[in-house]
């Protein structure tokens, strides 16, 4: 996610090679961005030709990071002062596709997905380096942000001069750009000649191609506990974007208010400790996740922003820890043994089909 770090800093962990030089076979390496780790896995490539890919994409990730950070000043921060002034402005290329991409799928998600509500999460006090303590904020103050609707469609777009005709809009891409980061870097992969990787930032990953003469193997960490609470295997071209209550959050007189507001109430969503989204682009991956979250447990509500949204598979972890699959995604995942006798005791409902 584009938050925490107040630097970017690229550390090299570990490079293993199964062979020499010559001979491609797998390369692995590991950089700190968007607050996170992000894991690159290649496969089928010789070192060198590994080595240059992560440099090019450490490159880029740095590039992402600081334009459309939401509250470190930089691109994004200037683009949010101009939407403010309601003047027209020269929108700068490289926020212009993400306010295109956003309204999208801001507009599919029926409105669960708004990137535009940046005034709200701020509000809250997420849009700070260290997480808000509480009090949450006064409802008049979050009434006051609500009535004024701000939402995609309040930008107006005329080639590449915007305008927003909303005071109250405030760009947020923190429910997408690193879905839209991983899916730039696939497509630099891809120009590089390299078709067999897993670019995975914190666990929200895109695979392409297999690895070797087996289907890459992917986490799905736990919302409550240390560690995964289920793997599955995918391979051809696959997104799997988690989105939770457990990592950003405050507590306040036994509530918890996690980082994912609802845009129509301006608190933040219930009910689920985390939503899983599996899909092709990561950046619909990340969105929909968010959106899902918003929709809430019941599948009546989650599931018709599922198909809108044109996801290929879901799971969803409700507070009590139960949870729930789509049809498609049951025959590939594994849960965890989280007893004794080596079983997991989770509790599975299969939804209606997406
Ligand atoms: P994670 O950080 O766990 O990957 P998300 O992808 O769901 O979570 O992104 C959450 C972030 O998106 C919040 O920190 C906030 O910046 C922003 N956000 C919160 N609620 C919404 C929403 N309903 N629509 C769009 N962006 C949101
Ligand atoms: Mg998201």
């Amino acid at each position: 996610m584009i938050k925490t770090l107040g630097h970017i800093s690229l550390v090299f962990v570990l490079v293993f090679l199964t062979a020499c030089d010559r001979k491609p076979v797998a390369y692995h390496e590991q950089l700190l961005v968007f607050g996170t780790v992000v894991d690159v896995k290649l496969w089928g490539v010789k070192e060198a030709q590994g080595r240059q890919a992560v440099a090019r994409l450490a490159d880029d990730f740095a590039y992402m990071h600081n334009a459309w950070h939401a509250w470190h000043p930089g691109p994004l921060g200037r683009v949010n002062q101009l939407l403010a002034s309601g003047t027209s402005f020269t929108a700068p290329p490289s926020i212009l596709p993400l306010i295109q991409r956003g309204t999208v799928l801001s507009l599919r998600s029926g409105g669960l997905f708004n990137p535009a509500i940046g005034k709200l999460t701020a509000l809250w006090g997420f849009a700070s380096d260290d997480p808000p303590k509480g009090p949450p904020p006064s409802a008049e103050a979050i009434r006051a942000i609500l009535d004024q609707r701000p939402d995609m469609e309040d930008i107006r777009l005329d080639g590449i001069k915007m305008q927003s005709d909303n005071p109250a809009l405030k760009l947020d891409f923190g429910a997408f750009a690193k879905g839209y980061a991983v899916d730039r870097a696939i497509d630099v992969l891809r120009e590089l000649g390299i078709d067999n990787a897993v670019v995975n930032a914190g666990g929200d990953l895109r695979a392409i191609g297999r690895h070797g003469d087996r289907p890459w193997r992917v986490g799905i960490r736990h919302p409550r506990e240390a560690g995964i609470l289920a793997s599955v295997e995918v391979e051809g071209d696959e997104s799997v974007f988690t989105s939770g209550d457990y990592e950003r959050y405050f507590d306040w007189q036994g509530t918890r208010y996690d980082h994912i507001i609802d845009p129509r109430s301006g608190y933040p969503a219930q009910g689920l400790s985390s939503v899983t989204v599996f899909a092709r682009r990561a950046d619909l991956a990340d969105a929909a996740a968010t959106a899902l979250f918003v929709a809430g447990p019941d599948e009546k509500d989650w599931l018709p922003v599922a198909r809108a949204m044109g996801i290929t598979g879901a799971m969803l972890v409700d507070d009590e820890g139960q949870v729930q699959l789509t049809p498609g995604i049951r025959k590939r995942i594994y849960f965890e043994p989280s007893g004794t006798n080596g079983q997991t005791n989770v509790e599975i409902h299969i939804s209606a089909a997406l």
